[in-house]
């Protein structure tokens, strides 16, 4: 058997588990063989582990409008330099992304950028505006796949219960921005000790949890009502998880057995509100960072599955925005070309976290979640995957991003985990090996 990528002494590692050392032949957009062969190119991957790739349910890749913060050639390149083989594109661009046209053309461009694989979202009501709901069958015809007003927040609980219902027809999930817009109200931090001491305003915890507590109603009422229940998929799917009693809310709702899933970033696992105590703008994010318990307890929920899958909410602005004082700078923190180093090694190296597990969460759950079936490392899988180096450490040096957005929270922190090749079908869309 001839193939074309002869991957040599490779760790594998899926959502299944550790596998120990295998010859991977790839060819024809598949694993050929676990048991090696011919191949056009031998790559030797003693050391090194083989992973799925990497699919991010959260990114903001700025296109249309705003190619100046980010275009979908700089947020894919950046996506696979992240080992990511898939990137489901945020619709709060400007226009919104509330068309059928819209995603069409997003996915047309995509399609001649040979990097990550976009998959677009478009907005749950026209133009993001909380009001008139989108033609869900119409945007699902044009590729679509989940419908969300993320960048806002969904105010009217009808209009969300009739989104529901109706994009739940069209087999889509609806993901939600959770925070209650009165009690976050002008908060541009955590609302606690460092905000009280700083004199800043702070959005509290409890806009997150008084938001899913609201949502969660919601989902119950609608999924009562439904005629035909769509089974083992996600109705509704929380974003950018952060706080502790917000996990609560869906660990407790999820063994009622309601379909809903939930989100956690890379900042939100890693950083604290801490960070902001020299008033640095880079650390803006909504929602905030918060305390280390919150930390704690996102990591425990992200184990245990009530955290269905790692995504990145990449926002990238320009450089001039970030620095702006931390009262005007918008909200958002760049990470796809780190979120798996980073939490590789914060999680896995530092705090024994199973890797198979972190695995599943950048592989499986966000797949799961899209009614995707699993990419498994076995023979006739499609090759769409990742090979990265789980001992060589590298400072983050955001300078070298692929992203427009050059700047980083965790720029300088040492980390191992770096992708070093990452294929979709087959195909080499990034190159790292030196
Ligand atoms: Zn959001």
């Amino acid at each position: 058997m001839k193939g074309e990528i002869l991957f040599k002494n490779a760790t594998l590692v899926d959502a299944r588990g550790e596998h120990g050392t295998a010859d991977v032949l790839v060819g024809e957009g598949r694993i050929l063989s676990l048991s090696g062969g011919e191949a056009q190119r031998v790559v030797e991957a003693k050391g090194r582990c083989l992973s799925p790739g990497f699919f991010d349910l959260h990114a903001h890749l700025r296109e249309p409008g705003q190619e100046v913060k980010e275009d979908l050639r700089s947020g894919l390149e950046a996506a696979a330099r992240g080992g990511y083989t898939d990137l489901v594109s945020m619709p709060n661009t400007t226009p919104v992304v509330d068309r059928a046209e819209a995603v069409r053309a997003l996915r047309e461009k995509a399609a001649q950028i040979d990097r990550a694989r976009l998959h677009p979202a478009a907005a749950l009501t026209q133009g993001q505006e909380g009001q008139v709901l989108c033609e869900a069958r119409l945007l699902r015809e044009a590729g679509a796949v989940l419908l969300t007003d993320d960048g806002r927040t969904n105010e009217d609980a009808g209009v969300l219960a009739l989104g529901l219902r109706y994009a739940a027809s069209w087999g889509l999930p609806v993901a939600v921005h959770a925070e209650d817009a009165g009690l976050r109200r002008g908060g541009v931090m955590h609302e606690g000790e460092v905000s009280w001491r700083l004199g800043l305003p702070g959005n509290p915890a409890y806009a997150e949890s008084a938001r899913i507590a609201r949502d969660l109603e919601v989902v119950r009422y609608v999924w009562e009502a439904l005629e035909t229940r769509p089974q083992g998929r996600s109705l509704l799917h929380f974003q950018h998880l952060s706080t502790r009693r917000g996990l609560e809310l869906v660990r407790q709702a999820k063994r009622e057995g309601l379909p809903i899933s939930a989100e956690v970033t890379p900042h939100h696992l890693t950083l604290t509100d801490a960070h902001l105590e020299g008033l640095d703008p880079l650390y803006k994010v909504a929602p905030p960072l918060r305390t280390w318990a919150d930390v704690e307890a996102l990591v425990e929920g992200l184990l245990e599955g009530s955290l269905d899958c790692v995504a990145t909410d990449h926002a990238p602005h320009t450089e001039d925005e970030k620095s702006l004082d931390l009262l005007r700078a918008p909200f958002g923190i760049p990470s796809l070309e780190v979120a798996w180093p980073l939490l590789y090694t914060e999680l896995v190296q530092k705090r024994g976290f199973p890797l198979s597990v972190l695995v599943a969460r950048f592989t499986d759950g966000p797949r799961r979640i899209l009614g995707l079936p699993p990419i498994h490392l076995e023979e006739g899988a499609e090759a769409s995957l990742v090979l990265w180096d789980p001992s060589q450490r590298r400072t983050v040096d955001p300078k070298g991003f692929a992203s427009k957005a050059r700047y980083s929270p965790w720029a300088g922190w040492g980390l191992s985990g770096w992708p070093l090749l990452t294929l979709v079908e087959g195909r080499v869309v990034f190159e790292g090996l030196g």
